[in-house]
Formats: structure tokens, sequence, C-alpha cells
């Protein structure tokens, strides 16, 4: 469970102050796939990032299953990030030298899996999105829906309980786009919790949830079904 409460964020830089988000009060619940929509300097990647603990926010409260993350010190919230949470790019970050084994083996490596553990994970996430038969394959050699998926398989090969999106789809076509938001919903029904930001509405309609931000204020977005119904 994520939950922010009055939460803000005001970036000063020299005299300028920005207010990226302002007084957000939202809970995801585990099993939650929640979309993020809203135009370009809204505060939707700064929203992500602070999810994500990868930013600190600068008022409010923020629990993550119940630690309050604006108390700890940096090596705890770094700590809570590697066991909890993935991310994925729009431009899938994926390291060009190293083949799809060894991508998905970085963080592995880095939270220090034995190498025994480490192979079967690999395997494993490989296999879930299908790409297990192309494990030697640099990233160049696959397309960009292939390319994602594999960014996909590393960001899940720790078992984080959320999985961040910040564009996924904004790089692909819209076939690849829509494989690859396939994958992203099997992906939660078998229980990650998914933040996705998008600027592609229909997909942002797919999640089960949808926020909007616009100026630093985050709005819930009623479900497409409800709005046919009302
Ligand atoms: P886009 O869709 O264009 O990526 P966004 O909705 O993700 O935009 P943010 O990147 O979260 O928007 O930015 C929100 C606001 O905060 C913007 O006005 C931006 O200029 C400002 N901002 C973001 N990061 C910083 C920073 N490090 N220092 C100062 N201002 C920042």
């Amino acid at each position: 469970m994520l939950s922010m409460n009055n939460l803000c964020k005001v970036f000063q830089s020299a005299d300028i102050q920005t207010h990226a988000l302002r007084e957000v009060n939202l809970s995801v619940a585990e099993g939650d796939f929640l979309s993020v929509t809203g135009p370009s300097g809204s505060g939707k990647t700064t929203f992500l990032n602070i999810a994500g603990l990868l930013e600190n926010h600068s008022s409010g409260e923020f629990l993550l299953d119940g630690e309050n993350v604006g108390a700890l010190k940096d090596s705890a919230r770094s700590r809570l990030r590697n066991q909890k949470i993935g991310f994925i790019f729009q431009g899938f970050n994926l390291i060009p030298d190293l083949n799809l084994f060894d991508n998905v083996d970085v963080p592995l490596r880095y939270r220090g899996f034995n190498a025994k553990e480490r192979k079967q994970r690999i395997h494993t996430q490989l296999e879930r999105v299908g790409l297990a038969s192309r494990m030697k394959h640099l990233p160049a050699q696959l397309s960009g829906g292939q390319q994602q998926r594999v960014a996909i398989a590393r960001a899940l090969a720790t078992e984080p309980r959320f999985l961040l999106a910040d564009e996924p789809t904004g790089n692909l076509d819209s076939e690849m786009a829509q494989g690859v938001m396939s994958l992203l919903e099997a992906i939660n029904r078998q229980g990650t919790t998914i933040i996705m930001v998008t600027h592609d509405g229909e997909l942002a309609q797919r999640a089960s949830r949808s926020i909007q931000i616009k100026d630093g204020r985050v709005s819930e977005v009623p479900p497409l079904m409800k709005r046919i119904i009302a």
C-alpha cells in the first residue's frame, strides 16, 4: 500500500520556486494498476520519482507499506527502493553491449544473489516475457517491443511489489505498444502493483484506476464504464 497525504513537491532553483505537486492525497492498494496522465510539465514524472523513492517530497506524508518515507535516511530509502520497486522507462535503458541474460542479471548481481539463484530468476523472467530463446542476443538485435520486454524482465527479476513505468510504450508503434500493455496487464493480474505514466489515453483507460495531474494537482478519473453507466 502506498499512501500520500497532503504531499507537496517544490523545486527551488536560484530565486524561482516551482510547485510541481500540490496537496496530493492518494492511496494505491496492493494489486492496483494505476495510470497517470496529464499535460507536459504537469508533474507526472515528479509524481513517479517520488512514488519510486528516487526523489524526496517537500512536505506532507508519504507511507510505503506503513513506512514513513520522509523520516528515512538516504541509505534506508535506497534499501526500501531496491526491495520493493522496479522501474521501466520509455527508452528501455538496456546496456547495449550486454546480451539479454546479462542485462537481466544486472540488478541480481547488485543485490548479491548467488549464481544459481540468478540463473533461475533470469530464465523465469525471460520466459515470462516470451524471450527465453533469445538470451544470447544483444538488445540491438531485437525490436523495440522486445527490448521493452527485456527491460520488464530485468525490472521484475528482484520480484518487486511495485512496477513503475514512465511512458513504457512511448517509443513503440501501436502494435508493439498493445503487446507491451497486454504483458503489463498479465503481470498485474499475477499480483504486481503497477503505476504507469502515459500520454496514450486509450492505454490509460485499460488500467484499473486512472489519475490525471494538472498543474501539480492530482484528481482521480472515473473508469470509462462508470462514465458510460452514469
Ligand atoms: P512531461 O510530460 O513533459 O515529461 P511532466 O508532467 O512529467 O512533464 P515534471 O517533469 O514532473 O512534468 O515537471 C513538473 C514541473 O516541475 C515542471 O514545471 C518542471 O519544469 C519542474 N521541474 C521538474 N524537475 C525539476 C528540477 N529538478 N528542478 C526544477 N524544476 C523542475
